[in-house]
């Protein structure tokens, strides 16, 4: 029997097994989807939020702070991308200068550093802000990361300690049974004495499984984007309007971590929680508000868009709970943003609160916490590239132009534990496909190589779900 069940393996379910690893626990981690992270996780503006937009009181507000705090240590163990860019959240006339004093005012309780530039200052840092902008409040430590690389991560070393991960798993009735309760999947059924419901926009379908009580409903709500171009470089610091009831934090321009500029999001509810396709309305909204904050936004540096489903919730606030009436199911429900920044928080808090009270927490003293970081050929110097292409000529051999990424950083990514399955798994992991030819020069090969590291037929390479396969075999007469 294992000691807990966690359903999900986006940031909220990896972060929280990686955590529990440490332990002398029997864990399982599993996923519906063909990799880990392709829920929110896979699909947001990468903000590490200080934590001053949540309201007093909220967990959202406490375990903001705390995860935000963990974030640049956490980033270093795993040899992940943490960016300190700084946020500039820009008030337009007297009504929006003023809700600038009170997001300073939470700052100022919460710990949280920020500051009011002066506005030549600003302007010369940001020349394409718009005139409409009056005041600025500066929150400095505001940093980008790479979402899912830091997901990928958790689980390699939640993995490395023995958690057992199972992708291609959705969960299909939870049952309860003495000690605790059965998972159950088409493969197998995992019997547990805890269970941790970490399945995003589809938490409300799993707590509905095992109780008729539950007290929150999920409604998916869409964010969309455009990816500009590496060298567009539009922005230098996330350009923020000032936040609203109706639309949250608004359209955002995002310096990501490798150097491109996101252009979004809306805020749309839809029906489907499996949605997550980009709309002409959406994006219309996009272009027509970010305008409120920014001139000269250079749209046509656009190299793709993207859209992804916020898990939206009525209560308002992250749902992380033991469920009334089912003692060990515990759910980390309505992990909406600041989801991602929150979510170390979020594990440590669900550990503390919940399943401390069930389970003897024995360190395991052979846990290893901290993962090689993958070599990045780009960043080395050219000595070292030199001596890596020594060792191994694959890594001299450029398969991805746009975002110079090597054979040699592929069949890594394959090898790696939690290694990539799909085409959509290597680009998460490696960035081909990233840039802007999107994967039109590169992708055959990368289909290649799967199929050499996987040992099967390239016929049976998939994008990324297990069906999604992308040559056919035709017999030619
Ligand atoms: C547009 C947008 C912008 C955002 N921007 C930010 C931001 O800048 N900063 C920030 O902090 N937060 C942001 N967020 C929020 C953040 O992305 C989420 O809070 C976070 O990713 C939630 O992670 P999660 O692991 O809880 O959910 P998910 O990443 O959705 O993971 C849930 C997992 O559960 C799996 N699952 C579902 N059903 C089943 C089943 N039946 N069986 C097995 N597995 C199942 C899914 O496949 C998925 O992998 C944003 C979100 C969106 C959509």
């Amino acid at each position: 029997m294992y000691d807990v069940v966690i359903i999900g393996a986006g940031i909220t379910g990896t972060m929280l097994a990686r955590k529990l690893s440490a332990y002398d626990l029997k864990i399982a981690l599993i996923d519906k989807e063909n990799d880990i992270a392709n829920g929110a996780t896979m699909a947001n503006s990468a903000i590490i939020h200080t934590g001053y937009d949540p309201k007093d009181g909220t967990l959202m507000a406490k375990l903001n702070v705390a995860g935000a705090n963990a974030y640049e240590e956490l980033c270093r163990q795993l040899g992940c991308k943490y960016k300190t860019v700084g946020a500039y959240i820009a008030a337009c006339g007297d009504e929006e200068e003023k809700h600038l004093d009170v997001l300073a005012d939470r700052a100022q309780r919460r710990g949280i550093p920020y500051r009011f530039p002066d506005m030549d200052e600003v302007r010369g840092q940001e020349p394409n802000l718009s005139q409409n902008v009056t005041r600025v409040l500066d929150f400095y430590t505001t940093a980008v990361v790479y979402p899912w690389e830091i997901a990928i991560a958790c689980a390699e070393v939640a993995v490395g300690n023995g958690v057992e991960l199972y992708l291609n798993s959705p969960c299909e009735s939870v049952e309860r049974i003495g000690g605790g309760y059965a998972i159950r999947t088409p493969e197998r059924v995992l019997e547990c004495k805890l269970v941790v419901n970490a399945a995003g926009v589809y938490a409300e379908k799993i707590a509905k499984m095992i109780s008729d009580d539950v007290d929150f409903h999920i409604t998916p709500r869409r964010g969309e984007y455009y990816v500009l171009d590496k060298d567009a470089g539009f922005v230098k610091h996330i350009i923020f309007p000032v936040p609203s009831k109706e639309k949250g934090k608004g359209v955002l321009a995002v310096p990501t971590v490798f150097g491109n500029t996101l252009i979004g999001p809306n805020s749309d509810f839809v029906d489907d929680p499996d949605d997550n396709g980009t709309s002409d309305d959406g994006l219309a909204y996009v272009r027509g508000n970010i305008s409120k904050t920014l001139d000269n936004v250079p749209l046509y540096r656009s190299i793709r868009t993207f859209a992804g489903l916020r898990p939206s919730s009525s209560a308002g606030d992250f749902v992380i709970e033991e469920l009334s009436g089912a003692p060990g199911f515990i759910n980390a429900a309505c992990i909406e943003s600041p989801g991602l920044a929150s979510a170390p928080g979020v594990a440590d808090y669900i550990i503390e609160q919940f399943i401390s009270g069930h389970l003897t927490l024995t360190a395991d003293e052979n846990a290893v916490m901290t993962r090689e970081a993958p070599v990045i050929m780009e960043e080395l110097s050219p000595e070292e590239q030199s001596e890596m292409i020594k060792k191994d000529p694959r890594y001299g051999r450029i398969i991805c132009r746009c975002e110079q990424i090597s054979e040699g950083e592929i069949v890594d990514c394959i090898r790696r534990p939690c290694g990539a399955r799909s085409v959509k798994g290597v680009k998460k992991r490696v960035r081909p496909g990233m840039g802007r030819c999107q994967g039109g020069f590169c992708e055959p090969k990368v289909v290649e190589i799967l199929a050499r590291e996987l040992g099967i037929d390239p016929t049976d390479v998939v994008l990324d779900s297990l069906s999604s396969n992308i040559l056919e075999e035709v017999n030619r007469p």
